[in-house]
């Protein structure tokens, strides 16, 4: 199938993206990486009748570090997050879960932001931006602002940014010494969505675990934050009795799992269950090394 016809604006700088905002309202959308918003538009599932490239504004790029964080442009691509050292060094959460995006081809386009503004709840991003506790920057004519990552996404496909807003970068906590990161998904094939995945931070301390944000996706219409089973885990060692104790808690947590086409939410509440287990050895296993 084919999109809709659409009129094309090539900002190459942020005013563009706001005159071309006022002028046409709704009808404007931004484009990044394209790789969900064309996919949508070929299927006819969005159909705006201007399409405003960003691709070409120099200050959207670019990844550095700031005020004990690192800033990631919106332009970075997912294959960069996979590759870039200050990623690896200050931020090794998206690096693990770069490989898990979709295909190289896509991570070569796909962008950082592309993926936080569309908010796919099965996407790996959004949930590792919660499980950071990194804070998303829009900006609009009106001023600029930093929002939580955790009060960012309110449901399927659907954000805290304004109609007039873009996202210009998100500021990743550089992980402090002794922190602690982990990632894993289940998906039917690599480079698939998650059928449901888990991101997650914390600490160890005399071998027990400390402050973890455990964040699954794939599970409801947006990123969840493992409230009741962080709690149960705090000050517990790795055992086979902790492992029990946090699958009994993920139960307050993740009660209502949502099913999709390919999932009952049994399947998704059973791979939740492996997937802490998981995670939580990964955890120790860095501690281990
Ligand atoms: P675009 O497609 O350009 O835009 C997406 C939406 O975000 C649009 O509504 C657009 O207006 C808005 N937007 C983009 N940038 C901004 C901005 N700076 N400010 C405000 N709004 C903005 N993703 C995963 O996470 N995991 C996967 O496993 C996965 N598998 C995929 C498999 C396939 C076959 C395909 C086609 C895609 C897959 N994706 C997956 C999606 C991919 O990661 C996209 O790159 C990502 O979701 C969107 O990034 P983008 O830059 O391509 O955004």
């Amino acid at each position: 199938m084919k999109a809709a016809p659409f009129d094309y604006v090539r900002a190459t700088a942020l005013d563009d993206v706001f005159a071309a905002f006022e002028r046409h309202g709704d009808e404007a959308k931004i484009v990044a990486g394209g790789q969900s918003l064309m996919p949508m538009m070929n299927m006819r599932l969005a159909a705006p009748t201007v399409l405003v490239d960003i691709n070409h504004i120099a200050e959207l790029n670019g990844i550095a570090e700031t005020d004990g964080a690192l800033r990631i442009g919106t332009l970075t691509r997912h294959r960069e997050l996979g590759a870039n050292a200050l990623v690896a060094q200050h931020a090794p959460l998206l690096k693990m879960a770069a490989p898990h995006i979709a295909h190289p081809a896509i991570r070569n386009r796909g962008t950082v932001g592309g993926s936080l503004s569309h908010a796919d709840p099965a996407a790996e991003l959004p949930a590792c931006a919660i499980a950071s506790d990194a804070l998303i920057n829009v900006t609009s004519r009106r001023g600029a602002r930093a929002i939580k990552a955790v009060d960012f996404f309110l449901g399927t496909f659907d954000t805290a940014i304004e109609p007039d807003e873009i996202l210009v970068s998100v500021d990743v906590p550089i992980i402090g010494t002794g922190e602690r990161v982990a990632f894993d998904e289940l998906a039917r094939r690599q480079g698939d969505y998650a059928i449901v995945g888990l991101a997650a931070k914390g600490s160890i301390e005399d071998r027990k675990f400390k402050d973890l944000r455990l964040v699954f996706f794939s599970v409801a219409d947006r990123p969840i934050m493992a409230s009741e089973t962080n709690a149960a885990l705090e000050g517990r060692d790795y055992s086979p009795e902790t492992i029990k104790v946090a699958e009994a808690a993920l139960e307050a947590d993740l009660g209502d799992i949502d099913k999709d086409l390919h999932s009952t939410a049994a399947t998704k509440g059973h791979l939740a269950r492996v997937l802490i287990g998981r995670v939580l050895s990964q955890f120790i296993a860095d501690e281990e090394q």
